[in-house]
């Protein structure tokens, strides 16, 4: 078998979850972020394991995502759609009880039509300009709105990697004022503004990537190991060189083994240059351009072929790779791709 091995440490997941959990107070609901496949580990498997350990909310994207959710949780647990309620999605909303996070006043005209009495949330825009109602159609539609009984109000933050922005109070007062004296459940931060304090979690938090072990939650621990079977090696002389392009040449004996992963799997090619995988502790610079299935590695200090090479684990993590190409952990672990034998730890 020559596929990467990508293991999903469940055990990390959870207690990341416990960690984030344990920012707010008790009284604070944390629920958790599993859109985009659980930003690419496997939705299914991290939502069980969430459940586990206690989450009651999900989010996701958009309504399919929210539908492999609720199969692979059953009833109970409640899916919320940052999307809300789009043309197409009424069947879905109603047969895998989803809740839409409503955008628009027609979004909410669509749900109380199609599904009068259904729950819904509605989501504000605080001065992200990308999803929920802006403070004038808030204002017109507050009142119907309210009198359906919504399970929640969001909204999202732009800068809340940077607690130092300006725009975070910003979008705090917007969220505030936009949200005064409404008896509905309130829900403002993400990973990054639970970790700016108590002021932004109102009742109920949305962690995605600390989850998932990326930053802005420097103490997370990592979740995703990668590591890649070595094919071949071979020992190149001074002059010869590695891959397509000839862009690498050997300038003394080298010994490269070539690995089974490539662009295709997540590992993009602008990665290549500054690049390390691990042997052990060993770090071993990749040589030449990455290809599609394919990538050369400098094992010349090493003192036997190794049977694999690690991309993510202790030695580096998904926000090391990011560092590299200018991108964020979010990027790495989202693009990781379909042909890893996937296995969890700590299930
Ligand atoms: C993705 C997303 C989250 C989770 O954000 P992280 O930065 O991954 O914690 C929360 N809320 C909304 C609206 C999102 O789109």
């Amino acid at each position: 078998m020559s596929s990467g091995s990508l293991t999903i440490d469940l055990g990390a997941l959870v207690a990341n979850w416990r960690a984030l959990d344990s920012r707010s107070s008790a009284q604070v609901e944390t629920a958790a972020v599993v859109k985009a496949d659980g930003y690419g580990l496997g939705a299914a498997q991290v939502a069980r394991a969430l459940a586990r350990a206690g989450a009651r909310r999900f989010f996701v994207a958009i309504a399919e995502e929210g539908a492999a959710i609720r199969q692979a949780l059953g009833p109970g647990p409640e899916i919320n759609v940052f999307s809300g309620h789009m043309p197409g999605d009424t069947e879905m909303i109603h047969d895998l009880q989803l809740v839409p996070m409503i955008n628009s006043i027609d979004q909410m005209l669509r749900h109380v039509e199609a599904l009068p009495g259904a729950p819904f949330g509605i989501q504000l825009d605080t001065g992200m300009n990308r999803l929920g109602m802006e403070p004038p159609e808030w204002a017109a539609l507050h009142d119907i709105a309210m009198q359906q009984g919504p399970t929640l109000v969001m909204s999202h933050m732009a800068c809340a990697d940077d607690p130092d922005h300006p725009m975070n109070a910003h979008q705090l007062r917007a969220f505030s004022e936009m949200t005064q004296g409404l008896n509905v459940p309130r829900s403002l931060a993400a990973t990054g503004g639970i970790l700016m304090g108590p002021e932004y979690h109102f009742d109920l938090t949305r962690p995605g990537i600390g989850l998932y072990g990326g930053l802005p939650f420097a103490e997370a621990h990592p979740v995703a190991h990668l590591s890649i079977p070595v094919i071949q090696s071979r020992w190149l002389g001074p002059g010869e060189t590695v891959g397509y392009g000839n862009t690498w040449t050997a300038p003394h004996d080298t010994r490269i083994a070539t690995i089974a992963a490539g662009y295709a799997d997540g590992i993009m090619r602008l990665l290549g240059p500054g690049l390390n995988l691990y042997a052990g502790h060993t770090p071993c610079p990749v040589r030449g351009r990455i290809s599609m299935d394919l990538i050369g590695v400098d094992i010349t200090h090493l003192p036997e072929e190794p049977a694999a090479l690690e991309v993510l684990g202790m030695q580096q993590g998904v926000d090391d790779l990011a560092g590299l190409i200018d991108t964020i952990g979010y990027e790495i672990l989202t693009s990781l791709g379909g042909r890893y034998t996937r296995r969890l730890h700590g299930a």
